[in-house]
């Protein structure tokens, strides 16, 4: 697995030729492999010609669109580093990046042009803005496809060359860019491929944003890898989405948490016919047993399972294997795949590995784990030791067979009184109330200077929901040191793009 990425995942393109790489889920607009192998070789040559350079930083800042993965791994192919940006971010936001990233170029699309240009304006640095559609005064891929000028043959070295550049999630602070190589991320898609398995004529839907690691990985480099189909809507719509899995007969599912709670609790979900669907993995936030069980249930679709990592992984270290989904205990998040070593630490004494069974922080070593943070050696000393162990920040426990187990993050947990309170298992129980359609727990400090459970609860609009009965309802099921303390109704909870919740959003609410 030694290639670019491009050559890693498009290797064998030309082999499956007319088989669909890509639909457009919105008006059905197809490209074939032979298609998508063509077009981003020849933008590749164009992007040269433009005067991108190898080690150049290119922010793709774009929806999911059937235009994305060329414009990847064209720049890939040009020699450039991407980095994915947020459709949604703001013009500071995606400053920020751009500057940070040392951004050079930028292929944005015609709707987000505005901010894009306000971006480049405040970054500095930016040679110039490619539009993926068209737009006055920018050149689009569409005008660069008509180079004649011959594919460039960049020398691109696996181990040290950067593919992407992703920022991490922003959930617990600043977003971080997190430099990773074409040899973790062809790797990662390596170790993936046994128990990950797609063919063609497989179909997977991508709603989760391409920008996100596991967005990148699940449905955009996974399945081009191995020629099968992926239909793309440009975002998430529970109707559109359920209305996509039957008209293109979708057999992956690959999904966060928050489209499992949809699938599971909105009354639209049982209307569609999902029969299509063989696999259902869900991944990027805590999801819990009940919830996943209740999802397959009620649609009777397969097993949903999990897997586990972080944009740091390039992404992944664990993962149910889809072969064993129906035999995984409920609520794991997978075993560790192929070539990655896990050891669980006490969070007290890090030097010390807990007994199987007990909790503790989880550390990987392996191919996939990045390079380190662009620009931050503290910061990049601080996660990874000396001796490539990588402190993932995140709680687990492990079974005697392996399967592993996520609490919640060492960051989040609730310290009330001495015990420990992870949030993600208040979330889950308050979701279990057939009047709660959402909710969201941080740790927040009382008058007597106690850090105690806050939820945040979204109710179901008919219900008449009173603080003093979601109280009662947890009460009534957990042990007393926690119980929830506070509660504030909200109209949603906000999440980030991979449907983690964003807790310091709500802590600045109070
Ligand atoms: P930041 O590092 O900027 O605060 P982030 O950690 O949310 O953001 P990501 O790299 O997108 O950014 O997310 C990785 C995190 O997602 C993991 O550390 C873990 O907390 C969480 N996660 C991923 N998969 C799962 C899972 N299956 N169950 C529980 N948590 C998960
Ligand atoms: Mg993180």
């Amino acid at each position: 697995v030694d290639l670019p990425i491009h050559d890693a995942v498009l290797g064998h393109a030309a082999d499956h030729g007319d088989t669909p790489a890509l639909i457009d889920g919105t008006d059905g607009t197809t490209l074939t492999y032979e298609q998508l192998d063509r077009l981003h070789r020849r933008l590749a040559a164009a992007l040269t010609e433009a005067g991108v350079r190898k080690g150049d930083v290119l922010a793709l800042h774009s929806p999911n669109t059937i235009a994305y993965p060329t414009a990847f791994y064209a720049a890939t192919r040009a020699g450039a580093t991407v980095t994915t940006a947020h459709p949604l971010a703001t013009a500071d936001e995606l400053a920020k990046q751009l500057s940070d990233s040392g951004a050079r170029w930028v292929i944005t699309v015609s709707p987000l042009l505005d901010t894009a240009r306000a971006a480049a304006q405040r970054a500095g640095g930016i040679r110039e803005i490619l539009v993926c559609d068209s737009a006055p005064g920018h050149r689009s891929l569409i005008d660069l496809l008509a180079t004649t000028a011959p594919e460039p043959a960049v020398d691109i070295d696996p181990a040290s060359d950067l593919a992407v550049l992703p920022y991490s999630s922003g959930t617990t602070g600043v977003p971080k860019g997190v430099m990773l190589t074409h040899r973790s991320v062809a790797t990662n898609l390596a170790q993936l491929e046994p128990v990950m398995p797609a063919a063609p004529g497989d179909r997977v839907l991508a709603v989760l944003p391409f920008f996100h690691i596991y967005g990148l990985t699940a449905l955009m480099n996974a399945p081009l890898r191995r020629g099968a189909t992926v239909v793309v809507l440009p975002r998430f719509d529970l109707e559109a989405y359920l209305a996509a899995i039957e008209k293109h007969r979708i057999t992956h599912l690959y999904v966060a948490p928050p489209i499992v709670l949809a699938l599971a609790k909105h009354p639209a979900a049982e209307r569609y016919d999902l029969s299509s669907v063989r696999h259902v993995l869900s991944a990027a936030a805590p999801l819990d047993a009940r919830l996943a069980a209740a999802c397959s249930a009620r649609l009777g679709l397969p097993p949903v399972v999990q897997g586990y990592g972080m944009t740091e992984l390039s992404p992944c270290s664990h993962l149910v294997p889809l072969d064993q989904a129906a035999a995984a205990p409920p609520g794991t998040v997978g075993k560790l795949i192929a070539g990655t070593e896990m050891r669980v630490v006490s969070l007290d004494d890090p030097a010390r590995d807990v007994p199987v069974g007990e909790p503790g922080e989880v550390l990987i070593r392996g191919p996939q784990v990045m390079k380190g943070y662009l620009g931050r050696p503290d910061a990049t000393a601080a996660m990874i030791d000396a001796d490539g162990w990588l402190a993932t920040g995140d709680i687990a426990h492990c079974d005697a067979d392996g399967w592993l187990y996520v609490v919640d993050r060492v960051k989040e947990l609730i310290k009330y009184k001495g015990f420990q309170v992870a949030p993600a298992e208040l979330e889950a129980l308050l979701v279990t109330h057939p009047g709660i359609a959402d909710a969201a727990v941080i740790g927040h400090y009382d008058a007597d200077g106690n850090e105690v459970p806050h939820a945040f609860v979204v109710p179901h609009p008919t219900t008449g929901l009173t603080e003093g009965e979601v109280m009662m309802y947890v009460a009534e099921r957990v042990a007393p040191y926690k119980r929830v303390r506070r509660v504030t109704f909200i109209d949603g909870v906000p999440r980030a793009a991979s449907g983690k919740i964003l807790r310091r959003e709500l802590r600045e609410r109070l």
